[in-house]
């Protein structure tokens, strides 16, 4: 076979997390709908559970059969972690990242070597692994793979992590809780205050396993050939700017929403979801508050009260999912009887849905958020104004890009505790007051730049092509 013949197939690890997993599905679409081969490979627990919510339990599911019936060469696989199926990954996120950091690569590094052996078509093979993962660069380095990273943040937080060093000569790694400091040193980042530092860079937390992991995942990130950025240049061109100096970034999301992907040909939901659209329907335009913490983060109940009765008090119509486990616990109904009494006509309280065909919804006018990177994007492709409660992670980082950056939003509260007269007062004057105009006109501003961004001539849809090319001429090269 001539070498042009040879086909390029990419091996495409995900995080086990729905903020990950979603953007990853889309990418494996948009590389497969460019003629590369991609084998999709999730966690075996992972698998397990999607095909429990959906599957009626068979665990035999290919999830990408109906994308390959569309044409697209996506194989699909699973590995194990070092966990048994059963092992709760989410109540026991520190024993299990510890576990991975240590134990994941000798497995992945295995795993790689399989996939490439029973290779029969000769093809040139690419690594494309989350950002987050410490072992990528390792692992690309012993099977000579090109490899290509895929950051599911915004590129403000890459930068942060990029430059961990530089805040450590800084005096703010670790930082100290209480400090209160504009930081306008870092690369890209004209100014940002401690307070909106990733919640891992600080004094309590930089002993996790959390803050070890990121730590190393950033240094291993920097052998990547790639780096893929789910945002928009428009949105963060200074930051990505910087970050071209040390080597190659291309913007090329919001992922989820790039055109023309069968993106509902594969199942990516880890909860089964509930249908708001009649709920939604008897409201009018704009009045209902939208509110979500995202897949992953745990709360505790005295916030979920207090935002429960702030929100009776605002006397806004709601939506508010939360999730099983939400509390780190098993917990399914985790509010009293009494309140779901005292808000049944205009509070509507769901486990899941479907995020993104409930923020299109028009009676949607506000999205009270945990600022998850994902959640953010949809809110701002559909337009929707925020109110940030950023929990932990990346997430203060989103919320000084929504409020401080964008201005499509506002915070909940400046830290500290939650008291229910605040939470409401905050509402209503969000979905109310006279700042909301100035936040719609800003979000509409938002909403073109990112519809622009993923056109034809659009700036992340030129940059996934600029990256298809480059891609397939350092893979050429390297074999
Ligand atoms: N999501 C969803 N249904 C819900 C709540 C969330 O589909 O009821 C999706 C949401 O659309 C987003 C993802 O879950 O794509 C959450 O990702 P994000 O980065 O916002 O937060 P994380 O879960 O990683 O904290």
């Amino acid at each position: 076979m001539g070498e042009r013949q040879r086909k390029l197939h990419g091996i495409m690890i995900c995080v086990p997390y729905q903020g990950h997993l979603n953007p990853f599905v889309d990418l494996a679409l948009k590389l497969a709908s460019n003629g590369i081969v991609i084998t999709f490979v999730h966690l075996e627990f992972l698998h397990r559970k999607l095909c429990q919510t959906h599957h009626a339990n068979k665990t035999d599911v290919d999830l990408f059969s109906e994308a390959r019936e569309l044409g697209l060469d996506i194989r699909f696989t699973t590995m194990t972690d070092p966990f048994p199926l059963e092992f709760d990954r989410d109540a026991n996120f520190n024993e299990y990242w510890e576990t991975m950091v240590r134990d994941f690569p000798p497995l992945v590094n295995e795993f790689v070597g399989k996939i490439l052996a029973s290779d029969r078509d000769n093809m040139l093979h690419f690594l494309v692994a989350d950002t987050v993962y410490t072992w990528p660069a390792a692992v690309a380095r012993k099977y000579n793979l090109v490899n290509v990273s895929l950051w599911t943040q915004s590129a403000l937080v890459y930068c942060l992590g990029y430059h961990w060093d530089l805040l450590q000569q800084n005096g703010h790694f670790p930082c100290n809780d209480e400090v209160d400091e504009e930081i306008k040193y870092i690369p890209g980042i004209e100014s940002i205050n401690t307070k909106d530092l990733i919640a891992y860079l600080r004094q309590s937390q930089c002993e996790s396993v959390i803050s070890r992991a990121s730590r190393l995942q950033f240094e291993q990130g920097k052998m990547a050939d790639f780096v893929l950025q789910n945002t928009v240049e428009e949105l963060e061109p200074r930051a990505l700017s910087a970050l071209n100096n040390y080597l190659p970034n291309y913007a090329i999301g919001p992922l989820n929403f790039s055109q023309d992907l069968p993106t509902n040909t594969v199942t990516t939901s880890l909860w089964s979801k509930s249908d708001c659209t009649n709920w939604l329907g008897s409201k009018p335009p704009g009045s209902v508050l939208y509110v979500s913490f995202g897949s992953f983060v745990h709360t505790n109940m005295q916030v979920l009260e207090e935002l429960a009765y702030g929100l009776l008090l605002s006397q806004v119509n709601f939506v508010w999912v939360i999730r099983q486990g939400i509390l780190g616990d098993g917990a399914t109904s985790v509010l009293s009887a009494e309140f779901q009494d005292a808000v049944k006509e205009r509070g509507l309280i769901i486990g899941w849905c479907d995020q993104v065909e409930t923020l299109s919804n028009p009676a949607v006018g506000g999205f009270l958020t945990h600022s998850g990177w994902n959640s953010t994007l949809e809110s701002m492709w559909c337009g929707v104004p925020m109110i940030c409660y950023p929990i932990g992670f990346d997430q203060p980082c989103s919320s000084k890009l929504v409020v401080s950056d964008w201005k499509i939003g506002v915070h909940l509260c400046e830290g500290g505790t939650l008291h229910r007269e605040n939470v409401a007062h905050k509402i209503q004057s969000f979905m109310n007051g006279g700042d909301l105009e100035r936040l719609k006109q800003n979000a509409e501003r938002v909403r073109k730049i990112m519809k622009n961004a993923v056109e034809t001539d659009g700036s992340s849809k030129t940059n996934f092509d600029r990256f298809l090319k480059d891609l397939e001429a350092k893979i050429r090269a390297q074999n």
